[in-house]
């Protein structure tokens, strides 16, 4: 087995399931925004996300997002994120934007500015991006319920699906409150995701899968904790959207501790994510040579984990065939 180069890694098309369009502002974007709006960063820019609790981190995530203040500003953050994720050899990713973080706009000025973000970069050649409104797990149902029917009624083609993130252990359990939420997102058509299994344990898993409906987890790396939680995950063929350095910074002291060679061996589908890839100061390039020399894996595993991504995104099946089509054509298959 031969271990994959960095430049055969730059090389492959690659598709990316789990990023947060809050964590992807470069440093020079936040100077320039905060001169803009006449704001002092609480910290250098380059040092922004330094911080030692979650509590600090989801401040200062606040901060850098409420400096965007209208549409222009925000198709543009959307349009940086296209450029890094070109520049990492990401076809299409499916891209989770939360609006309780951006106070300066509304849902629809903040949807319809990304979606013009991500229409500019596919006509310059950058990928194809698609959009996950995301709700916040401290929500009231309400307030899930009124993002899916604003979807519904606003009809962009870029939103594929519908995402919860935010701190479960802080929250407790919420899946019973948003049950009613996905299963309309499911009956408009929505794909479902949860963040689930990293804040919470493995119950998180199993209320994202039996109350949720979801077809993927976000994380969802401590449903080995509990064997009825993992068979759950292996009999509904749920993707774990696995964000390795994102875990070692907020959950296991290192990646020996991780639990991903033993799902793996489980046989567990999953793919490899960046998360946050700026605030963690991270690349998806990167992070696929961490799975690949810490899973052992040669350059036919890396492809089939775009595979696996593939086959889980919300995409139509017409967009994944095409999909598939670059990828085997790009490594000669
Ligand atoms: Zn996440």
């Amino acid at each position: 087995m031969t271990p994959p180069s960095g430049e055969q890694i730059r090389a492959l098309p690659k598709v990316e399931l789990h990023v947060h369009l809050e964590g992807t502002f470069r440093p020079e974007r936040v100077a320039e925004l905060a001169t803009l709006v006449g704001e002092a960063p609480p910290r250098p820019v380059d040092q922004l996300f330094d911080v030692d609790n979650l509590a600090d981190f989801l401040d200062t995530l606040d901060w850098v997002c409420g400096l965007v203040r209208d549409e222009p500003t925000a198709e543009q953050v959307a349009h940086d994120f296209a450029a890094y994720a070109h520049d990492q050899g990401i076809l299409y990713a499916e891209v989770i934007v939360n609006p309780t973080h951006w106070s300066g706009l509304s849902t629809e000025e903040l949807f319809s500015a990304c979606a013009q973000g991500f229409d500019r970069a596919e006509a310059d050649g950058l990928g194809d991006f698609r959009l996950l409104p995301s709700v916040l797990r401290q929500q009231t149902e309400q307030e899930a319920r009124q993002l899916v029917a604003w979807i519904e009624g606003a009809a962009l083609d870029r939103i594929v699906g519908l995402s919860i993130d935010g701190n479960e252990a802080a929250a407790g359990r919420t899946g019973p409150r948003f049950a009613s939420a996905y299963a309309e997102a499911g009956r408009i058509g929505l794909g479902r995701t949860a963040h689930a299994g990293e804040s919470s344990g493995a119950e998180g898993v199993r209320d994202a899968i039996e109350l949720l409906g979801v077809s993927r987890i976000d994380h969802g790396v401590r449903c080995g904790e509990d064997p009825t939680a993992l068979a759950l995950v292996l009999e509904h063929d749920i993707t774990l959207n696995v964000c390795l350095t994102s875990n070692c910074t907020l959950l296991y002291p290192n990646l020996d501790s991780h639990p991903i060679r033993d799902l793996a061996d489980a046989g567990v589908r999953f793919t490899i994510n960046t998360d946050d890839p700026e605030t963690l100061g991270i690349t998806l390039c990167g992070e696929l040579q961490l799975a690949a020399d810490h899973l052992g894996w040669d350059l036919g595993d890396l492809i089939a984990a775009q595979h696996r991504a593939i086959d889980a995104a919300f995409c139509s099946e017409v967009d994944k065939d095409a999909l598939r089509r670059r990828l085997d054509q790009t490594v000669g298959t």
